[in-house]
């Protein structure tokens, strides 16, 4: 017997179960049906002693004063502000935009507020921003639309802009300035002994039981917790009954090179439609490593596989609302995080909303006792 079954070892999955088992002294079991725990965020060290991130580039920026405590007390932290550049012909040029992109593109030498009149004058205004290209083209005009974001665009969602929600390109800022940092938030910084680390600090509790390897599916005798915190896909929780929710994947292809560093910047995006992968990782620049070797990653992004994102786009937040409509009137089983509430959430939301939905199950907890 178990007070609760948390599905799931991911941010959202441990931020529970860690409150659970040392606020109310709950005892909890912890599953994933992957072999690790810290879900996307999994950063094991290679056989040359380099880290690296299993599922893509983690880099941790919040504005959250609140999950900057919660999180510090299971980390030390690695100053880290990500700067990354994307392939334009044979240049590498700052995104987001800023003044220094549109110099070396047009081989300008531009000032902030010239910069500022030269997006004006190409960008294109709309009565309502709808979608991630009106988005963007209203921002800085077609061309520098077609260059950075289409070709990217379409290769990572399979989508074009134009079928995307606003918030999808939203997220990438536009700058008429020097800063070169693709966050600007008050805290940016890695885990000092990476993700994995500081979740299995969340972990230890005595309270808390992990076990690997299990799907959900496979644990026949549910009456053994009195409620269940689900993290995985909210759509394969009710069979997917009224159709798959869309999630994109992607494929990673590892490489370690034997020389110190490859790149300038932690990430090299590649907004080429002809070019298959969307952008290159060196670790080393994330994680802070001095070690001789390097190890990098590419991006493949693909229908097929672990679901990754779910698509922001109307008619799959319209079946979503089905699948929570559902979840709503389970009493019993609480659903959190990236996939369960079918938002693009980065790490800091995703722990932002466990923190909140532990205080309603404490609130209820304490109603009922
Ligand atoms: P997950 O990490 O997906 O954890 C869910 C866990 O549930 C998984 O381990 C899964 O195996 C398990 N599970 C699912 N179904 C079952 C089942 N039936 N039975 C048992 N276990 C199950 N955020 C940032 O803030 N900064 C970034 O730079 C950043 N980069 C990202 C890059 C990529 C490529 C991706 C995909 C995401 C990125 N994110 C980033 C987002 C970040 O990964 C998520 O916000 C966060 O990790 C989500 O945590 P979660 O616990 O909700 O989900
Ligand atoms: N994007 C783009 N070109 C870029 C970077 C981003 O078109 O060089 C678009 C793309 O659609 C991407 C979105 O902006 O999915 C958000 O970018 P972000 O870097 O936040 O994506 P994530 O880190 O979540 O993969």
């Amino acid at each position: 017997m178990y007070d609760y079954l948390v599905v799931g070892a991911g941010l959202a999955g441990s931020t529970i179960a860690e409150r659970l088992a040392t606020q109310l002294g709950a005892s909890v079991l912890v599953i994933d049906k992957r072999p690790h725990v810290a879900g996307n965020t999994h950063d094991p060290v290679d056989a040359d002693g380099l880290r690296y991130h299993q599922y893509g580039p983690h880099i941790f920026h919040t504005n959250s004063a609140e999950v900057v405590a919660y999180l510090s007390a299971f980390t030390a932290w690695r100053p880290y502000e990500h700067r990354v550049l994307a392939r334009a012909g044979d240049r590498l040029v700052p995104i987001p935009i800023n003044r220094t992109t549109i110099n070396t593109l047009y081989g300008l030498d531009l000032d902030a507020a010239a910069v500022a009149r030269f997006l004006a004058d190409r960008a294109v205004p709309f009565a309502r921003i709808e979608n991630s290209e009106q988005m963007i083209v209203s921002r800085v005009g077609r061309e520098l639309y077609e260059t950075f974001f289409r070709g990217y665009t379409r290769k990572h969602w399979g989508l074009d802009p134009a079928e995307l929600d606003a918030s999808v390109c939203g997220r990438i800022p536009t700058r008429t300035g020097d800063d070169d940092r693709y966050f600007t938030d008050a805290f940016q910084a890695m885990p000092a002994e990476g993700y994995t680390a500081m979740v299995e600090r969340m972990l230890a509790s005595p309270e808390i039981d992990v076990v690997l390897g299990t799907d959900f599916a496979a644990i026949a005798d549910r009456a053994r917790f009195g409620h269940v915190i689900y993290t995985g896909p909210i759509d394969e929780y009710f069979d997917c009954k009224f159709g798959r929710l869309p999630y994109r994947s992607l494929r990673f292809e590892f490489e370690t090179r034997d020389v110190g560093y490859v790149q300038p910047v932690g990430c090299i995006n590649e907004p080429a439609i002809d070019v298959a992968h969307t952008r290159t990782t060196e670790y080393k620049h994330l994680t802070g490593q001095t070690l001789a070797k390097t190890i990098l990653s590419r991006e493949y992004p693909s229908a097929e596989g672990d679901p990754y994102y779910p698509i922001p786009r109307p008619e799959n937040r319209e079946l979503y609302r089905k699948y929570a409509n559902l979840a709503r009137a389970q009493r019993a089983v609480t659903f959190v995080g990236r996939l369960a509430e079918y938002r693009y959430y980065n790490m800091d939301q995703v722990v932002a909303s466990a923190l909140a939905t532990f205080e309603d199950l404490a609130s209820t907890a304490a109603a009922a006792s």
